[in-house]
């Protein structure tokens, strides 16, 4: 035997056991998704990685020390997609959807962070994400987070809380950020080696330090709540209005800077206490300035990312519902002549009946071996076919719940097992 290949750090197989939370997840979200109107858009996993560094921010960990970048064979530099955001935008700006057009856009993929892997923290993890361009109220930041307290309610979740901030726009930034690198430079030497490097180059991203050396002086910074501009405060108002009125609760976390430089006015957090330190579950914000730094048309735009290994986490740590899939009906076939008439016969219920789910049993053995698998399926009915049934044309029916077995002409099969399964 050859040496295994070990799989990379931070990099999950999903088995198919697994597979249920996933797909409820996924389902889950889809439905929403289309309740409110967002359409599906796809974009590639790779892409140049100035755009990331264009749109994330140079002193962001992400752009500083998480990206997978390479030269490919031509020497240019490429990513692979911390996230999904600079992608969509680079997109809607390619295809010029951003020309006098509203649009309402999900999509859900693998992200690529080369982070220290931990539970709830991966290198290949995946999103779903939102995203609405062409919207500047506080309406659709509304309505970005009431849809997801709508997937909470509908996967069960609890647990999780909300809290919003206002970032204020590009301008009111700019005066805080002088304000608060004066307040850095006066404690420079409580400052981490990263937070010195930032101190010059973009000192609110000093904000969401996650060295709890930091902790003290963080907290008795200037806050940016405190210099929001005369619009970003009325904006802001308002979003906290139309949460109230729609029953959401929220927390304000003036601390709430976010760890992506392009976002402007509202920001908020999904958390949770029942995930240890990887408590973010969903997070967005509003980034108006983002379009035009990469290139497109002035358009306000906002979204959000709700990472699925950690809602899916906190779905089995609730103990959320996850329907195991099973198949219906199960085929048992012994013999030659029974299996290649058994697998026509199959064929034939599937077309008659394509809502069942039948699997058959291709691994031969006797009876009580196939019975056996038969039942640890899950499957409802049994249909069991040896050479004599092949004979007569029938087959007999033997419902794996409780229930007297049957004998049934294959013409009436596909009915009769539509009406068991059914009942
Ligand atoms: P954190 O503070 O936990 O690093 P973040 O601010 O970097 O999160 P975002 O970039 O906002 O996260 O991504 C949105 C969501 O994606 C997060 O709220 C989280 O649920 C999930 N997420 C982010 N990074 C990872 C990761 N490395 N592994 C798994 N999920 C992740
Ligand atoms: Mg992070």
């Amino acid at each position: 035997m050859s040496e295994h290949i070990e799989p990379l750090r931070g990099m999950n197989d999903v088995l198919p056991d697994e597979a249920r939370w996933w797909n409820r997840l996924e389902a889950v979200a889809r439905e929403v998704f289309s309740n409110y109107g967002y359409r599906e858009i796809r974009v590639p996993l790779l892409e140049r990685t100035q755009l990331f560094k264009r749109a994330i921010g140079e002193y962001t960990d992400i752009v500083e020390k998480e990206m997978f970048s390479f030269e490919d064979r031509d020497g240019q530099s490429l990513a692979l997609r911390p996230e999904a955001t600079a992608s969509i935008v680079r997109a809607a700006i390619s295809n010029g959807l951003l020309h006098n057009q509203k649009h309402r856009l999900f999509t859900i993929g693998p992200m690529f962070r080369g982070e220290r892997p931990q539970k709830g923290r991966y290198r290949q993890f995946y999103q779903i994400d939102a995203e609405a361009f062409g919207y500047g109220g506080p309406e659709v930041d509304a309505e970005l987070i009431l849809m997801t307290a709508r997937m909470w309610r509908q996967l069960g979740i609890s647990r999780v809380r909300l809290e919003i901030n206002s970032l204020g726009t590009a301008e009111a930034r700019a005066q805080y950020r002088d304000l608060l690198r004066e307040y850095l430079r006066a404690h420079e030497a409580q400052l981490d080696a990263d937070s010195v490097r930032r101190l010059q180059g973009n000192p609110l991203r000093v904000l969401d330090s996650k060295n709890p050396d930091m902790a003290e002086l963080i907290a008795a910074a200037p806050l940016l709540t405190d210099h929001l501009d005369e619009e970003s405060r009325v904006h802001f108002e308002r979003l906290k209005a139309l949460l109230e009125a729609a029953g959401v609760p929220y927390t304000v976390n003036p601390r709430l800077v976010r760890g992506l430089d392009y976002y402007s006015r509202t920001v908020f957090e999904w958390v949770t206490d029942a995930l240890g330190s990887q408590n973010a579950v969903c997070s967005g914000g509003r980034y108006d300035g983002l379009v035009t730094q990469l290139g497109g048309e002035s358009t306000p735009a906002i979204g959000w990312a709700m990472g699925m290994e950690r809602t899916i986490l906190l779905m089995q740590e609730l103990g959320c519902d996850a329907p195991v899939e099973s198949p219906d009906v199960y085929f048992v076939m012994a013999g030659a002549t029974a299996l290649a008439r058994g697998l026509q016969l199959a064929e034939d219920v599937r077309t008659a009946a394509p809502r069942l789910k039948l699997e058959t049993d291709l691994g031969g053995g006797s009876f009580k071996a196939q019975f056996k698998r038969a039942d640890k399926s899950g499957a409802k009915v049994a249909v069991v076919l040896g050479d004599d049934e092949v004979v007569r044309g029938e087959a007999s029916v033997k419902p794996l719940r409780g229930g007297e077995q049957t004998t049934i002409s294959f013409d009436a099969l596909a009915a009769h097992l539509e009406a068991i399964v059914a009942g």
